[in-house]
């Protein structure tokens, strides 16, 4: 039996859809800043984006570029100022940053109110304590996919390969808090397909094109892919989604699954954080 897909592009339009009516009901447009250092040309790419679907949904673009020879002090400083400034809902520092900064020291000048992409300290810990506040994006945006195809999480198995901090380590997080068996796997489990077979629900963050075949699926198991590499063919994943999709109950493609619910999760952010003021 073949699995069902699910697409992503549609669930995050909904979410679009419904971001853009909160908007016009609050009625003062929510600012998001997003921060580009250097002109990394991927980053350009998911800036613009970012950018273009703020507007979309009616809220204001206030965009900020710094050279990619900026200081750490600049940096920092500019932070600072968006976070006094009334104006700014938001605030996301697109990443990876110039090698010569201190990224996480950057990451943490962001006030947790504007930490729309959830990954200050701050953030980070009132996740991992269960507590109200901004989540990742990506992880946020898995939820919402899983919600939507009414997966049961409640004291469901589910195994995330991965552990990065901006994607494994909440998305483990956010299932625990919904009551799943949460295990962690990263690069130096041991007897991987053994693990993952074990889980109802597998999310693939590992950042390795097409880690988990048929062998490390159970029968019938939701399987949501986070990973996306370019390839000669064209896009992939972290998952083998044709030898999979035989075996799985729910699937995730690559592209259309996972990619398209992280900006709509940073725009419900932005809103979130702009309702809390207003
Ligand atoms: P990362 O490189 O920071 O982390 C990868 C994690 O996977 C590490 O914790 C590592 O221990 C683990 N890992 C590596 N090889 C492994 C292996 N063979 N077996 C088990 N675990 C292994 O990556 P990331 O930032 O978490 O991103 C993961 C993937 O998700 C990437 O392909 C990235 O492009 C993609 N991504 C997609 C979106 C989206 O919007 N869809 C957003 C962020 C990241």
């Amino acid at each position: 039996m073949s699995a069902r897909v699910l697409d992503g592009a549609d669930v995050a339009r909904q979410l679009r859809r419904s971001v853009a009516a909160d908007v016009a009901r609050l009625g003062a447009a929510p600012g998001l800043a997003t921060v580009l250092v250097g002109d990394d040309p991927a980053s350009q790419i998911y800036v613009k984006n970012k950018r273009k679907q703020c507007v979309e949904v009616g809220m204001r673009d206030l965009h900020r570029h710094l050279s990619a020879e900026a200081s750490q002090e600049e940096v920092e400083s500019l932070i600072e100022d968006l976070n006094a400034d009334h104006q700014v809902d938001g605030i996301l520092v697109q990443l990876p940053l110039p090698k010569h900064l201190d990224f996480r020291a950057i990451i943490d000048r962001i006030s947790p109110a504007k930490d729309v992409d959830g990954l200050t300290a701050i953030s980070a810990g009132r996740l991992a304590q269960g507590r109200p506040g901004l989540q990742p994006c990506t992880p946020a945006g898995v939820m919402t996919l899983l919600d939507h195809a009414e997966v049961p999480l409640s004291g469901a198995r589910a195994v995330v390969v991965g552990r990065s901090d901006l994607v494994g380590r909440p998305m483990a997080q956010m299932l625990l808090a919904r009551h799943a068996t949460v295990t962690i796997c990263h690069s130096r489990t041991r007897e991987l397909a053994e693990v993952t077979r074990e889980a109802d629900v597998l999310i693939a963050a590992a950042g390795v094109p097409q880690l988990l075949g048929r062998e490390h699926i159970r029968p019938g198991a939701a399987v949501i892919d986070v990973g996306i590499h370019r390839r000669e063919t064209g896009l992939c994943g972290d998952v083998d989604f044709d030898a999979v999709k035989e075996i799985a109950g729910i699937i995730t493609p690559v592209p259309g699954g996972v990619g398209p619910m992280t900006i709509a999760s940073l725009l419900r952010n932005t809103l979130d954080a702009a309702a809390a003021t207003r």
